[in-house]
């Protein structure tokens, strides 16, 4: 029988409403501990808080402390675990898993956007879905995964694209791995490149901006005056930015701060294909570094992670490369 550890950390799915005012706020007392016997036919499961954060509150230390416990449950003989989180940065924690464990066993990320006693609450469907995903054994070495509305995402892709509907969460460009129907999870497709980078502590001072029309070089230039370890910039259409920019980014690149650029565009990789001032080409050139497919909030995690494990400019180009 699978022996599941549900670690809260916080979130909607934690919380209640006030009805009389519609406000919604965290609860002394979490809800989730009381409703793991409503599983038991899934599997042996255990709960247990390690915060009571609203997800805004995340912090790159919790979730190297959440990364701890995981790695502890594993050596108590958890076959798999499921963490619970606000879904504001639910995707940011899901993916600083998937890059910092190499685990075979299922890490299940889920949360909630409605709480624990709105009508229509999505809480316990949710941690129902995430503990079959977790119990079954062919979620077994598919990296971290967040499972929302029955659908399961690789950590790496899935964002938060709607901010209360309850089929927010999407894989923009791949799509889904699999679907939870009734009971059981079915996968159709696989993450196939995994990445791991264990490391002691992250790195902080990483930035990330978004380009837009009529950008000029400010905020390039304040990070590198306060010495930022890293930029990443959400480019415009397939990676490029505009000309005034160029001046900054040049003084950024000569000061070693390594900048990658990603996408603005919801769907789709960055690719050096324009030859004018500001365009991908040229910026390849001067010494931007390209992804494929990470949104920019990932792309700051990987960076910060890449930066904490030692990682030299090259390896860096190379990392962001697969
Ligand atoms: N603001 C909440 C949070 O991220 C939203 C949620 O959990 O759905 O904590």
């Amino acid at each position: 029988m699978a022996k599941i550890l549900i670690i809260n950390t916080g979130g909607t799915i934690a919380m209640s409403e006030d009805h009389s005012t519609g406000k919604v706020s965290p609860n002394g007392e979490n809800p989730l501990l009381s409703s793991a016997h409503l599983f038991h036919l899934i599997g042996d499961i255990h709960t247990e808080d390690l915060f009571n954060l609203p997800s805004p509150h995340m912090q790159e230390s919790h979730m190297m402390q959440l990364r701890q416990r995981i790695l502890t449950a594993v050596e108590e003989g958890y076959t798999g675990v499921v963490v619970t989180h606000g879904t504001d940065t639910l995707e940011e924690t899901a993916y600083f898993l998937e890059l910092t464990t190499n685990l075979s066993i299922p890490i299940v990320v889920t949360g909630a956007m409605r709480s624990s006693n709105e009508i229509g609450s999505d809480g316990l469907a949710n941690l129902r879905s995430s503990l079959i995903v977790a119990a079954s054994p062919e979620s077994k070495d598919k990296g971290v995964v967040v499972v929302m509305n029955d659908e399961v995402h690789t950590a790496t892709y899935v964002t938060k694209t709607h901010t209360t509907n309850v089929a927010t969460f999407q894989t923009p460009t791949f799509g889904p791995l699999g679907l939870v129907s009734k009971s059981e999870v079915i996968y159709f497709q696989r993450l196939l490149k995994q990445e791991y980078y264990p490391i002691e502590e992250v790195q902080t001072g990483v930035y990330l901006l978004k380009a837009y029309a009529g950008m000029d070089g400010l905020l390039l230039d304040a990070l590198c005056e306060h010495h930022a370890k890293g930029v990443v910039i959400e480019a415009l259409g397939a990676g490029n930015l505009p000309p005034a920019t160029l001046p900054a980014l040049q003084r950024c690149i000569e000061a070693g701060i390594p900048i990658v650029l990603v996408s603005r565009a919801f769907n789709g990789v960055t690719y050096d294909v324009y030859d004018y001032l500001g365009g991908g080409k040229q910026l390849r050139q001067s010494g931007v570094i390209f992804t494929t497919g990470l949104s920019g909030q990932k792309a700051r995690l990987k960076l910060s992670v890449l930066l904490s494990s030692g990682k030299s400019l090259e390896e860096i180009e190379k990392a962001f490369a697969c």
